[in-house]
């Protein structure tokens, strides 16, 4: 049987004709822990955090991990272990990672709705730095940092208006969003947050969408931060460090997005040359670092032949996979056990009782009941957006090392489920 490229890392592969991850054959794992079942290569995810840190050699710089795209405390550990910092979005992600054991100084605070108990929390453990969306989050975060006695690190998030037309792909996370300070407005935001009492400027930060896969973007918008670190600077303000976010893509369907460490080759160059090669530099990648290491095992239940769709039912769904329901994403199928039977085109569901609830469309498969699919690509963005719609125990993960398996969360029971309701009396 001819050889099949799999998207994203070389630790996902067949040997023969069944797919493995690192050492280890998935089918023996879908057999042993059940489906749906999430299996993460580790060696694909220190892989991809090689390639930044082999970009920033020698520098100053700091991977903070963006833990939304996959919040399991053992991936947060590895990380930690790793040598990465964190980049959080709650006051749930804040106790996560400290839970993982990371220092508070490792933790930057992103989000437009910031609570003032999450801010309390986050200046009681002492986090690295806030990330401030809005010029009304700079006067609360000032006002709560002064009632306890302390002074709020912060760097604004700017949002560097690359222009959308230039850059299609990227134009929803710029036109009108909810986030970040619009660059014409930074100055004057920067000027109000070093006369507040309760807060010290440390840096400047953007990010400017997610899944990008060309460099244009980060470098049109590398050049808008600079342009405003140069007049933040004139004005007397001190930008510590430079963030420049997340969003780098990844391969789901033949993408080819820059690798990390050509990508900050091409950066840094900039910022040599405008003369802020010396900066600290933070990054937030999320997407890049795990989703190509993981996938999600899932077994056909039925075929149902329909007049204009064939249907392969699986025991996955929306709730364990929610971005194909969410954003029409494209994750690929392939067989755990290639085999001869006829190959035929299906669109890939769930049991939910939606009918938003697909994984793929109209894809061909050699297919049938009992055996098993691997959901690819699934590393960010599945698990940590996974609920319990239907009643659905979230899948079970398990982190691949060589030949090692490690249980890193178990399947969710109904008891689980159930723990925080009552009954009427
Ligand atoms: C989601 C997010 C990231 C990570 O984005 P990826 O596309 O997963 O790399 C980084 N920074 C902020 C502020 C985010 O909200």
């Amino acid at each position: 049987m001819s050889a099949t490229v799999l998207p994203g890392q070389p630790q996902v592969h067949y040997r023969g004709d069944e797919l493995y991850v690192e050492d280890v054959r998935l089918a023996d794992l879908a057999r042993e822990h059940g489906t749906p079942l999430f299996v993460y290569s580790k060696a694909s995810m220190l892989a991809a955090l090689a390639a930044y840190q082999r970009g920033f050699a020698g520098r100053k710089a700091k991977v903070c991990y963006a833990m939304k795209a996959n919040s399991s405390l053992a991936i947060l550990q590895l990380f930690a272990r790793a040598g990465c910092g964190f980049d959080i979005v709650s006051g749930g992600e804040l106790e996560r990672v400290l839970a993982a054991g990371v220092p508070a100084g490792e933790i930057i605070f992103s989000g437009v709705g910031k609570t003032r108990r999450e801010m309390r929390r986050a200046l009681e453990v002492g986090i690295r730095c806030f990330n401030v969306e809005s010029e009304a989050e700079l006067e609360v975060l000032s006002a709560v940092a002064v009632e306890m006695g302390k002074r709020a690190p912060v760097s604004l998030r700017v949002n560097p208006d690359v222009d959308p037309k230039t850059h299609p792909y990227i134009s929803t996370g710029l036109k009108g969003n909810k986030f970040g300070i619009a660059h014409k407005d930074a100055l004057l935001a920067y000027q109000r947050a070093a006369q507040l009492p309760g807060l010290q400027v440390v840096g400047i930060d953007c990010h400017i969408g997610s899944q990008i896969t060309f460099m244009s973007p980060y470098l049109d918008a590398m050049d808008r931060i600079l342009d405003l670190v140069d007049s933040v600077e004139r004005a007397g303000i001190r930008l510590h460090h430079i963030d420049f976010g997340g969003g780098l893509g990844i391969n789901y369907t033949g993408e080819q997005p820059p690798a990390a460490d050509a990508l900050w080759q091409q950066l840094l160059a900039k910022l040599d040359a405008r003369g802020y090669g010396d900066r600290e530099l933070m990054i937030e990648p999320g997407r890049s670092l795990v989703g190509n290491a993981g996938l999600c095992v899932t077994e056909v239940l039925y075929l149902k032949p329909g007049e204009q769709k064939n249907f392969c039912i699986v025991d996955a769904a929306m709730n364990d996979l929610p971005r194909p329901a969410m954003y029409e994403a494209f994750h690929a199928i392939v067989p755990l056990a290639r085999n001869e039977v006829k190959p035929a085109t299906f669109d890939v569901v769930g049991p939910v009782c939606e009918s938003g609830d697909w994984i793929g469309r109209d894809r061909k498969l050699s297919v049938e009941p009992g055996e098993f699919l691997a959901v690819l690509s699934a590393g960010a963005y599945c698990m940590s957006m996974a609920s319990n719609y239907n009643a659905r125990g979230r899948p079970a993960e398990l982190l691949v090392d060589g030949s090692q398996v490690h249980m890193i969360r178990e399947r969710e029971d109904v008891a689980d489920q159930m723990r925080k309701e009552k009954l009427l009396p």
